[in-house]
């Protein structure tokens, strides 16, 4: 994971300074990257382009914040570093907390509660932990596939580590541990660290994906045109979120099936082009031995947004995610987290877990925020048509469940859905930046009814 330490820093078409540049990002931000070439970092810049980033702009970043745990119940986090200042909540014993900065005796720290201050005396530190594999738990009986060509196996998962031996396309290897988008993998002669994105997870299970070609529509007022040039006449237009079936490619142009046994052109570059394919799970059966990845959004320096209240989203949905994790395990389903500590897992990695565990069904858990503080309401995104079933019972659960005004159930261009091939949804589950809805969502009776009605609307989904 790469973090932008320099505000407004260039991204290049290639990497160096002479280079044209095709964008900028923001510090702070976060990317994944791939590829390092004479200390220049590929990215995928926020338009979709790839781009490479300077290594003088950027820190490669292990999360690794000093963390502590509280030892006593009741504990006050106030909001400032002594006895006379406020109380802002009460802590219980046990819960895990980021420690920021220090005064004299008092920690600033930040926890599922908010950020504040604390006593030194009522918290364990933890000594820094060298970084946190993921361990698959229960093997699934996987294997990865190297699709890159002369692929570099190295010692540790980070670009700058030494390469111990290469890969080449088609060669097998068995999956140990995932660490950000890095996946531990180990072949006959040894084991090492390789990209993720150059692996693609097989299972034994015979698969049952059908190839389908789509493109997605970016704007609204999209023309889909006769022939494949603009200077042909305009047979329709079409909104943000529609999707198409691609019949052929012809230079720029899709030939896309229309309504009506119609076909027509449309412009490659206002198009986003799926090349997913989507796993056809079963759907029978009830919850029992389902795999359900819960994925709570945000963590570690990713904070997510911030409420008015100060509530941290990356805690919230992490509470949300526990709480419903488990529900579903008493159910007998197969309940796995893509975190569940404060920590940082990127977004390819989150999706490379659906993958690797065969998901039937991905979760990923949010709060919203908006500039407008007025505004409240849960709402349900989907990605893949065939995912639209999962969203909308989902939905309904939730609707029959919770207070919040319903904000319905739509198309949502995110990561963790567009590229995942396992059914998958996101759920924003209230604003944390409407001062009355937040005071809401963090109590424990809504979170209660919340991963209630994801609960229901699971059941019914995998009730078919
Ligand atoms: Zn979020």
């Amino acid at each position: 994971m790469l973090i932008v330490t320099t505000s407004k820093s260039n991204v290049r078409e290639g990497p160096g300074l002479s280079f044209p540049i095709i964008g900028k990002v923001q510090k702070g931000e976060l990317f994944s990257s791939t590829q390092m070439e004479n200390k220049w970092y590929q990215i995928e810049h926020p338009s979709g382009k790839k781009g490479w980033i300077a290594g003088w702009l950027v820190e490669e970043r292990n999360p690794n914040e000093k963390k502590g745990r509280i030892t006593v119940d009741g504990l006050r986090l106030r909001n400032g570093p002594s006895e006379t200042d406020g109380v802002l909540e009460t802590l219980p014993k046990g819960i895990e907390v980021n420690i920021l900065g220090q005064k004299r005796e008092w920690l600033k720290v930040e926890t599922p509660y908010g950020s504040g201050w604390i006593h030194q005396d009522y918290v364990n530190i933890e000594k820094k932990s060298s970084p946190k594999e993921i361990k698959l738990q229960k093997p699934p009986s996987k294997i990865g596939v190297i699709i890159g060509d002369q692929l570099n196996v190295r010692e540790e998962p980070s670009l700058s580590s030494n390469i111990k031996n290469q890969l080449k396309i088609g060669d097998e290897v068995q999956i140990l541990g995932l660490y950000n988008e890095w996946v531990r993998i180990k072949t006959e002669q040894e084991s090492g660290w390789i990209h993720q994105s150059f692996v693609k997870f097989e299972n034994n299970r015979k698969d049952s994906s059908t190839p389908q070609e789509e493109v997605v529509i970016l704007y609204n007022g999209t023309k889909i045109r006769e022939k494949a040039t603009t200077k042909s006449s305009i047979l329709a237009f079409v909104q943000q979120g529609d999707r198409y079936t691609v019949l052929s490619k012809e230079g720029d142009w899709f030939k896309i099936s229309l309504p009506y046994q119609q076909e027509g052109y449309i412009a490659s570059w206002v198009v986003s082009y799926k090349t997913v394919q989507k796993k056809k799970q079963a759907r029978k059966g009830g919850l029992k031995g389902k795999t359900i990845i819960l994925d709570p959004g945000h963590g570690g320096e990713d904070r997510g947004t911030t409420g008015v209240k100060g509530t941290f989203e990356k805690f919230l949905t992490l509470r949300t995610a526990e709480q419903l994790y488990q529900k579903l395990q008493k159910a007998g389903a197969n309940v796995i987290l893509t975190r569940d500590h404060d920590s940082n897992v990127s977004l390819p990695l989150r999706v490379a877990i659906a993958k690797i565990y065969d998901a039937d069904a991905f979760i990923s858990i949010h709060y919203d925020s908006i500039k407008d503080p007025t505004i409240n309401g849960f709402t349900t995104y989907y990605y893949h048509n065939d995912d639209r079933e999962l969203a909308k019972q989902i939905h309904k659960g939730l609707k029959q469940s919770i207070s919040l005004s319903d904000r319905g159930v739509h198309f949502g261009n995110y990561h963790v859905l567009r590229q995942n091939p396992q059914p998958s949804i996101l759920l924003e589950l209230g604003f944390l930046s409407n001062k009355k809805e937040e005071q809401k969502i963090i109590t424990n009776p809504y979170q209660e009814v919340t991963t209630n009605g994801i609960y229901n609307g699971l059941r019914s989904y995998f009730s078919k």
